[in-house]
Protein backbone atom coordinates (compact mmCIF):
# COMPACT_ATOMS: atom_id res chain seq x y z
CA UNK A 1 0.00 0.00 0.00
CA UNK A 2 1.38 3.60 -1.01
CA UNK A 3 2.81 5.94 1.85
CA UNK A 4 0.70 8.56 2.74
CA UNK A 5 0.23 11.58 5.80
CA UNK A 6 -2.00 12.26 7.80
CA UNK A 7 -2.09 15.40 10.16
CA UNK A 8 -1.93 14.63 14.12
CA UNK A 9 -2.70 16.99 16.87
CA UNK A 10 -2.00 15.89 20.61
CA UNK A 11 -4.74 17.91 22.23
CA UNK A 12 -4.43 20.25 24.99
CA UNK A 13 -5.58 17.97 27.93
CA UNK A 14 -3.09 15.18 26.98
CA UNK A 15 -0.15 17.52 27.55
CA UNK A 16 -1.33 19.02 30.84
CA UNK A 17 -1.59 15.19 32.03
CA UNK A 18 1.91 14.43 30.55
CA UNK A 19 0.40 11.86 28.28
CA UNK A 20 2.24 12.84 25.13
CA UNK A 21 5.93 11.68 25.75
CA UNK A 22 3.65 7.85 25.96
CA UNK A 23 1.50 9.19 23.03
CA UNK A 24 4.32 9.61 20.40
CA UNK A 25 5.95 6.65 21.76
CA UNK A 26 2.69 4.41 20.74
CA UNK A 27 2.66 6.23 17.34
CA UNK A 28 5.97 5.68 16.05
CA UNK A 29 5.97 1.82 17.51
CA UNK A 30 3.28 1.51 15.74
CA UNK A 31 5.01 2.54 12.24
CA UNK A 32 4.10 6.34 11.71
CA UNK A 33 7.32 8.12 11.01
CA UNK A 34 6.97 11.58 11.71
CA UNK A 35 7.77 14.40 8.94
CA UNK A 36 7.05 17.30 10.88
CA UNK A 37 6.56 18.02 14.13
CA UNK A 38 6.53 20.90 16.56
CA UNK A 39 4.45 22.65 20.13
CA UNK A 40 2.34 25.73 19.42
CA UNK A 41 -0.52 27.01 21.17
CA UNK A 42 -3.42 28.20 19.00
CA UNK A 43 -5.58 31.48 19.46
CA UNK A 44 -9.23 30.79 19.64
CA UNK A 45 -9.73 31.93 15.60
CA UNK A 46 -7.18 29.53 14.86
CA UNK A 47 -8.90 26.72 16.36
CA UNK A 48 -12.37 28.92 14.85
CA UNK A 49 -10.36 28.17 11.16
CA UNK A 50 -9.04 25.03 12.30
CA UNK A 51 -12.66 23.49 12.56
CA UNK A 52 -14.48 25.31 10.21
CA UNK A 53 -16.39 22.18 9.28
CA UNK A 54 -17.52 22.01 12.43
CA UNK A 55 -19.12 25.21 12.75
CA UNK A 56 -22.78 24.65 13.04
CA UNK A 57 -22.37 21.68 15.61
CA UNK A 58 -23.58 22.79 19.40
CA UNK A 59 -19.82 21.63 20.41
CA UNK A 60 -18.05 24.06 18.37
CA UNK A 61 -17.24 26.65 20.79
CA UNK A 62 -16.37 24.16 23.49
CA UNK A 63 -14.03 22.38 21.29
CA UNK A 64 -12.43 25.36 19.57
CA UNK A 65 -11.70 27.39 23.40
CA UNK A 66 -10.41 23.77 24.47
CA UNK A 67 -8.08 23.42 21.75
CA UNK A 68 -6.62 26.85 22.00
CA UNK A 69 -6.36 26.92 26.06
CA UNK A 70 -2.93 25.96 26.22
CA UNK A 71 -0.31 23.99 24.18
CA UNK A 72 -0.68 21.30 21.22
CA UNK A 73 1.96 19.16 19.55
CA UNK A 74 1.33 19.00 16.15
CA UNK A 75 2.40 16.78 13.55
CA UNK A 76 2.80 15.10 9.95
CA UNK A 77 2.84 11.15 10.02
CA UNK A 78 3.49 9.13 7.45
CA UNK A 79 2.67 5.70 6.88
CA UNK A 80 0.87 3.16 4.38
CA UNK A 81 -2.52 4.39 3.78
CA UNK A 82 -1.87 6.71 7.01
CA UNK A 83 -5.67 8.52 7.15
CA UNK A 84 -7.25 5.00 7.75
CA UNK A 85 -4.61 3.56 9.99
CA UNK A 86 -4.26 6.42 11.82
CA UNK A 87 -8.11 6.80 12.67
CA UNK A 88 -8.07 3.08 13.63
CA UNK A 89 -5.28 3.07 15.78
CA UNK A 90 -6.51 5.95 18.09
CA UNK A 91 -10.21 4.67 17.90
CA UNK A 92 -13.62 6.42 17.98
CA UNK A 93 -14.18 10.16 18.84
CA UNK A 94 -15.84 9.32 21.94
CA UNK A 95 -13.38 7.44 24.17
CA UNK A 96 -16.33 5.62 26.16
CA UNK A 97 -16.71 3.83 22.72
CA UNK A 98 -13.39 3.63 21.38
CA UNK A 99 -11.77 0.24 20.71
CA UNK A 100 -9.95 -1.01 23.96
CA UNK A 101 -6.09 -0.52 23.16
CA UNK A 102 -6.49 2.81 21.20
CA UNK A 103 -5.05 5.99 21.90
CA UNK A 104 -8.68 7.52 22.32
CA UNK A 105 -9.76 4.66 24.88
CA UNK A 106 -6.08 4.48 26.79
CA UNK A 107 -5.59 8.76 27.02
CA UNK A 108 -8.93 10.46 26.14
CA UNK A 109 -10.80 12.22 28.93
CA UNK A 110 -14.32 13.44 27.55
CA UNK A 111 -15.82 13.18 24.07
CA UNK A 112 -14.18 16.90 23.61
CA UNK A 113 -10.77 16.32 25.41
CA UNK A 114 -10.18 12.91 23.17
CA UNK A 115 -6.64 12.90 23.21
CA UNK A 116 -5.71 13.69 19.59
CA UNK A 117 -6.78 14.36 16.43
CA UNK A 118 -6.77 12.50 13.15
CA UNK A 119 -7.36 13.82 9.77
CA UNK A 120 -10.28 12.31 8.15
CA UNK A 121 -9.29 12.28 4.47
CA UNK A 122 -6.26 12.43 2.38
CA UNK A 123 -7.34 15.94 0.78
CA UNK A 124 -7.95 17.22 4.46
CA UNK A 125 -4.44 15.45 5.80
CA UNK A 126 -3.03 17.97 3.20
CA UNK A 127 -4.99 20.88 4.05
CA UNK A 128 -4.20 20.57 7.58
CA UNK A 129 -0.36 20.15 7.11
CA UNK A 130 -0.04 23.35 5.25
CA UNK A 131 -2.25 25.05 7.89
CA UNK A 132 0.59 24.00 10.61
CA UNK A 133 3.72 23.60 8.64
CA UNK A 134 5.71 25.43 5.60
CA UNK A 135 8.50 23.48 3.68
CA UNK A 136 11.02 24.21 5.60
CA UNK A 137 9.79 22.43 8.74
CA UNK A 138 8.80 19.33 6.60
CA UNK A 139 12.00 16.30 6.55
CA UNK A 140 12.72 13.57 4.18
CA UNK A 141 14.78 11.28 6.26
P1 LIG B 1 -12.97 13.15 14.92
O1 LIG B 1 -11.98 13.94 15.75
O2 LIG B 1 -13.08 11.74 15.42
O3 LIG B 1 -12.73 13.25 13.44
P2 LIG B 1 -15.17 15.00 14.53
O4 LIG B 1 -14.42 15.50 13.34
O5 LIG B 1 -16.59 14.59 14.35
O6 LIG B 1 -14.41 13.77 15.23
O7 LIG B 1 -15.14 16.12 15.66
C1 LIG B 1 -14.00 16.92 15.87
C2 LIG B 1 -13.76 17.01 17.35
O8 LIG B 1 -14.87 17.66 17.96
C3 LIG B 1 -13.67 15.67 18.08
O9 LIG B 1 -12.39 15.08 18.03
C4 LIG B 1 -14.05 16.05 19.49
O10 LIG B 1 -12.96 16.70 20.13
C5 LIG B 1 -15.14 17.11 19.24
N1 LIG B 1 -16.49 16.51 19.23
C6 LIG B 1 -17.03 15.74 18.25
N2 LIG B 1 -18.28 15.37 18.53
C7 LIG B 1 -18.56 15.93 19.74
C8 LIG B 1 -19.73 15.93 20.60
N3 LIG B 1 -20.84 15.27 20.25
N4 LIG B 1 -19.64 16.61 21.75
C9 LIG B 1 -18.53 17.29 22.11
N5 LIG B 1 -17.40 17.34 21.35
C10 LIG B 1 -17.41 16.66 20.18
MG1 LIG C 1 -12.79 14.93 12.26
Amino acid sequence: MANTTTLTIIKPKSIQKNFHGAIINEILENGFKIKAMKMVQMTNSQAEKFYEVHHDKPFYKDLTEFMSSSPVIVAILEAPNAVESFREFIGATNPDKAAEGTIRDKFGSSITQNAVHGSDSNENATKEADFFFSKLERFNY
